[in-house]
């Protein structure tokens, strides 16, 4: 149904919000580390009018089951469990920062794959708080939308994700990558023009999702704050490659060792791959996401058969490097190629899938895209 046919007028504006992939710096982010993701051609639209009445009302053209109506002023945090507890966080916690909300009608619908690591949840988020922040006249940047959207999802839907997937879907610039500080929530626009190099960015979702990963995600976020206690360090963020051997040596456990050597060496791999971007030595990044793979299949624990086997075969069918992306345990893996052999690369995968007895991977072009914007 549009917009017209649920409630009755044109919208006063339509905005739209991109998924995201993240190039390099894997569970990073809850270090104060640092993240490079690239926003997708996938977004979520919404259109939306004010209310002033206090009733909220939201309609999602994805999902069965028409309207779903609330009071602004009657949210609560952790209550709704359904898709509309994304949308209604950003209501509550711009609420919840004292900005004067009071109501609206929103329609919804996405291009983002959901569930498969390419932050369908954030795009969500982001285009109903960059609706809002406009139509309501908020005045917030891109940064501040990224963290009202942050705490939706933490504190409202009740999931402990970092910022980096927010703040790529509001702050993220077309033809670049985007370098955040995820301790002060700085940003740099990184050139990222894939197509001028002869290269492609090729996203496989391999539309399997492990049931391990919640509880992991969980512990290995422990295991990072356990190693940064040992070490005596605010973060693992603070611990500087050149003295991972050191830090190592005081970890006498086995697997915060490895998680202490995946987040403080995948910083470093992020630092690496910012240097080469801005000398325009795009292909030096292949060998670094291999690398970063491996790092975060052997130490952190948070790979799986099909994601190493997309790494492997696109590898082995000519790829400059690749690696899985987002959370582990399934979803999404990346793969950087020639031009050239993108076709036969992707080729490749799918038949290793299929020898392999898996699901068929969905692959597409990931083209780093523009951030959150209004459309009309
Ligand atoms: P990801 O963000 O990696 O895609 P999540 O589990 O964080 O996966 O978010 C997926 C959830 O976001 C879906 O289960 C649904 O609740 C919500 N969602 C995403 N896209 C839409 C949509 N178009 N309409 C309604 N809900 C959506
Ligand atoms: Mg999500």
């Amino acid at each position: 149904m549009s917009f017209e046919e649920l409630y009755g007028g044109a919208p006063e504006g339509t905005w739209a919000a991109p998924g995201r992939v993240n190039l390099i710096g894997e569970y990073t982010d809850f270090n104060d580390g640092f993240v490079m993701p690239l926003a997708l051609p996938h977004t979520a639209v919404a259109q939306v009018s004010r209310r002033t009445d206090g009733v909220l009302r939201l309609y999602s053209a994805d999902i069965e089951g028409g309207i779903v109506q609330l009071r602004t002023d009657e949210l609560e945090p952790l209550t709704n469990t359904s898709w509309a507890a994304y949308p209604a966080g950003i209501v509550w916690a711009l609420r919840e920062a004292g900005h004067p909300v009071t109501g609206a009608d929103i329609h919804l619908s996405s291009t983002v794959p959901t569930g498969a690591g390419l932050s369908s949840s954030a795009a969500l988020e982001v285009v109903t708080a960059l609706a809002l922040n406009d139509l309501y006249e908020l005045g917030l940047d891109c940064g501040q939308l990224a963290l009202i959207a942050q705490r939706a999802e933490n504190a409202f839907v009740g999931v402990p994700c970092g910022v980096m997937d927010q703040t790529a879907s509001a702050c993220c610039a077309e033809g670049h990558a985007l370098h955040l500080d995820c301790r002060d929530h700085s940003i740099r626009q990184v050139p990222f023009d894939l197509a001028a190099q002869g290269l492609r960015l090729l996203v496989v979702d391999t539309r399997v999702k492990h049931a391990l990963g919640d509880g992991a995600y969980a512990e290995r976020r422990a295991g990072c704050e356990e190693g940064a206690r040992i070490l005596g360090v605010p973060a693992l963020r603070d611990v500087p490659y050149e003295q991972l051997a050191d830090a190592l040596a005081k970890l006498s456990d086995p697997k915060v060792r490895g998680y202490v050597r995946h987040v403080v060496s995948d910083n470093h791999r992020v630092a690496r791959t910012v240097a080469l971007l801005d000398t325009g030595d795009v292909r030096g990044v292949g060998p670094i996401l291999t690398d970063g793979h491996a790092s975060l299949r052997d130490d952190l624990l948070v790979s799986c058969d099909e994601l190493d086997l997309v790494v492997a075969s696109a590898n082995a069918g000519g790829a400059l490097g690749a690696r899985m992306t987002g959370g582990g345990f399934g979803g999404s893996a990346i793969v950087l190629v020639e031009e050239v052999h993108a076709e036969a690369v992707a080729k490749a995968v799918t038949e290793a899938f299929a020898a392999a007895g898996h699901t068929e991977p969905r692959i597409f072009t990931a083209t780093a895209s523009a951030g959150a914007r209004r459309l009309s």
